[in-house]
């Protein structure tokens, strides 16, 4: 790995698709503790509520806030069924990277300071879901497969980079 490249800092939670959604989000909320103090973000994860949606279509994950505080922090249940927990882990560092820069500069957007963050944190500036990403980055140990939309970094160079969910290995390719 390389200067350039640093690895994400994370303790790996590996967790099977077929876990519940309780054990589900006990390992989500002991990952985002990790995370938000390896990276000293503004999150007071056991202030939040932690759910996951089964009816969420179009988002990977969500941070719903009122008075600009975030409140419910949510996941799209699929995105860990169908892509495993490597892709859940980078969809909650998205929602956490929302939940801190809401609570430091009142900013929900998908502006400048979060692309400085999605990068910092090795995930994506979108957190919609489409059909057909144009790029699979999938993991040779325990499957997931991260989505992307445009040739990233990452895309790229995939042997630079980590799984986030196991610390395998991972692959890039085009999805065609
Ligand atoms: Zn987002
Ligand atoms: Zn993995």
């Amino acid at each position: 790995m390389t200067a350039d490249t640093p690895g994400l800092d994370t303790e790996f939670y590996a967790i099977d698709t077929d876990a519940s959604t309780e054990e589900f989000l006990a390992v989500a909320r002991v990952y985002a503790r990790e995370v938000a103090r390896n990276y000293d973000l503004s999150v007071a994860v056991d202030d939040l509520d932690w759910e996951v949606s089964k009816r969420a279509r179009r988002r990977a994950g969500a941070v719903r806030y009122r008075d600009g505080d975030p409140e419910t922090l949510s996941i799209t249940w699929k995105v860990f069924t169908n892509r495993g927990w490597g892709a859940a882990a980078e969809t909650i560092r998205h929602e956490l990277v929302h939940v801190h820069l809401l609570n430091e500069h009142g900013d929900p957007s998908h502006g400048d300071r979060f692309a400085e963050w999605a990068e910092r944190l090795q995930t994506p500036v979108t957190c919609e879901l489409f059909a057909e990403p144009n790029y699979w980055v999938v993991c040779r140990d325990c499957g997931s497969r991260m989505a992307r939309y445009r040739e990233s970094k990452l895309v790229k160079n995939p042997q630079n980079y980590r799984c986030s969910g196991c610390g395998g290995r991972l692959d890039a390719r085009e999805n065609d």
